[in-house]
């Protein structure tokens, strides 16, 4: 979800038409040759178009355009096609047969590779209007300020929109980590994914899209929409004077800082307010590495990072590899169940050499910029782990820290901190598995909210265990994005938050509206609920 109020008429992005999705009849063996170089340029025009447009967007939209002109060439599934051709498949069916093999084999592999479903069948869509002939399908350019709703936004459509036009989106489909949800933080423009009837609203309808509260209403009292929104940008424009540092109305400091994946990121993050960097995910640097980097690669990555936030605090997390992030040079390849599986610290089990280049590469880092940066390790759950993994980082003069994201670790936080110097707890994970629901699921995504007074619960217990042993606990996870649950983790004890750079100055702002004695009444409150949705509502109630 990515928060703010739009009211304006639904637009829906153009379907192929239904077009001859190839004849069931052979191509002739003599003119299979030719079908092979229609296709491929058909494939090649694709992709030279999206690369066109990612040379004149900026920022993550020309990352995303970039990515999928990648994936229009991808030799995987262009293979796939081609040997279809050659068998004498018709080029339209070849992309079809070709494009529903692959969306199979992401789907079986889950997690981010599941997300690339729709690039792919995006991608299917405009080779086959191209070797039709006809204009690329997508979003309709609107004449008046609307909101775009779909089954799910391809990447390609979502990257090029002018968000003075398209004002909202809301999508059927989608994860939290859906690019929809990127691009629409990026846009600036409010966004609810896995949403559901939204199938049935028809083009023109009038809705109000909450990105706040997570909902769409079709057609709403228009006086009552209209002030809806008004009340939004009022509180947009409180925002957009907040410049840090974090505190409450009555000056309770709660460091306010940002999580990134890389140096542009974290430099990036530096034009915000954000204090520091509260969450580095080192393993998204290597998503597309096969070999194991080396220390000097990897200290110079680090580096760029701790540049960036010079004199600042930077927390990095070692490689959080596996589930839904596999690194082909580390975890386990064949695993029933992956986000129960090898992953983040446990790979170290297997393959020690990974933390301890990991950690020497962060010292060298650490050394050139002259920061001291805190490390910590992901998915601990026992007080041995975290006693090995502090052991390990000291004896590279780092700072070590643990992330809290598996239950066990927050009901035992109290030993774990007799190893650590902090904790950061992981609002995606410790829901996840705390409810023992899929993060990725949109089924399950009410289970998966960090509003779950269950998961709320285990970030108090975590926080009072730090309390008494006067060290940090903050919140890295989505958790700490959210405006409002920030001021209730604040009551329950956090000491910083850590979010998306994007989110640093409402949820800063928000904070400084509200009084530590509002945020512990919010906080107790919540606790009570039965709900996310009463959790909300209460917490909405004592905060405002
Ligand atoms: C989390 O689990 O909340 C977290 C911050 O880690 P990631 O989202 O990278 O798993
Ligand atoms: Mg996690």
């Amino acid at each position: 979800m990515v928060s703010g109020v739009q009211y304006g008429p639904v637009i829906r992005p153009g379907k192929l038409p239904d077009i001859d999705r190839g004849s069931t009849e052979d191509v002739a063996e003599a003119d299979r040759a030719k079908e092979g170089e229609r296709f491929a340029a058909a494939a090649a025009a694709v992709a030279t178009r999206l690369r066109d447009r990612a040379a004149h967007a900026t920022g993550v939209a020309s990352e995303v355009l970039a990515a999928t002109a990648t994936l229009a060439q991808d030799r995987a599934w262009i293979g796939a096609a081609e040997k279809r051709i050659k068998e004498g498949v018709p080029a339209v069916r070849a992309v079809v047969g070709a494009v529903d093999q692959f969306v199979d084999l992401f789907t079986q592999l889950g997690g981010l590779m599941a997300e690339r479903v729709t690039d792919l069948r995006d991608i299917g869509n405009r080779v086959i209007a191209e070797l039709n002939g006809l204009p690329e399908p997508g979003v309709p350019l609107p004449e008046e300020p609307s909101i775009l709703c779909a089954e799910d936004l391809a990447p390609a459509d979502t990257a090029g929109l002018d968000p003075t036009l398209v004002v909202a989106l809301a999508t059927t489909l989608g994860g939290p980590t859906s690019h929809t949800a990127i691009i629409a933080r990026q846009l600036g423009i409010p966004c609810v994914v896995a949403v559901s009837g939204l199938e049935d609203v028809a083009a023109g309808a009038m809705v109000l899209v909450d990105g706040t509260r997570g909902t769409v209403t079709v057609a709403p009292d228009r006086a009552a929409a209209r002030e809806a929104v008004a009340e939004a940008e009022r509180v947009a424009a409180r925002t957009a004077h907040w410049s840090g540092p974090g505190a409450t109305s009555d000056g309770h400091a709660v460091s306010i800082l940002a999580n990134v994946q890389d140096g542009a990121a974290a430099r990036a993050a530096r034009e915000t307010p954000a204090e520091g960097i509260g969450l580095f995910r080192t393993e998204l640097c290597f998503l597309n590495t096969d070999t194991e980097p080396t220390v000097a690669e990897q200290a110079d990555i680090y580096a760029g990072v701790l540049e960036a936030f010079a004199g600042h605090k930077v927390v990095i997390r070692t490689l959080d590899a596996g589930s839904d992030k596999p690194l082909k040079f580390a975890g386990h390849s064949d695993e029933a169940n992956p986000a129960l599986g090898v992953r983040g610290i446990r790979i170290a089990e297997r393959n020690p050499g990974l933390l301890t280049h990991q950690l020497e590469a962060i010292a060298a880092a650490a050394e050139r910029t002259g920061q001291q940066p805190w490390v910590m390790a992901p998915m601990i759950a026992t007080a041995d782990e975290a006693e090995r993994f502090a052991g390990q980082a000291r004896s590279h003069g780092l700072i070590p820290g643990v992330m809290i994201e598996v239950p066990a670790a927050a009901l035992l936080a109290e030993r774990i901190l007799e190893h650590v110097d902090f904790l950061s707890i992981g609002t995606n994970d410790l829901a996840q598995y705390t409810m023992a629901a899929d993060r990725m699921s949109a089924d399950l995504a009410t289970l998966t909210d960090p509003w779950q007074p269950a998961v709320l619960a285990l970030v108090a217990m975590t926080a009072r265990a730090g309390a008494a042993a006067g060290k940090p606990v903050g919140v890295c996870g989505e958790a700490a994005a959210d405006p409002l649950l920030a001021c209730v983790l604040t009551g329950l004890g956090v000491t910083s938050l850590s979010a998306a750079a994007a989110a640093v100055q409402s949820v800063g702002a928000k904070l400084a509206q509200v009084s530590l004695q509002q945020c512990r009444e919010a906080a107790d409150a919540v606790l009570a609920t039965a709900s996310t949705a009463d959790a909300r509502a209460t917490a909405l109630a004592i905060l405002g």
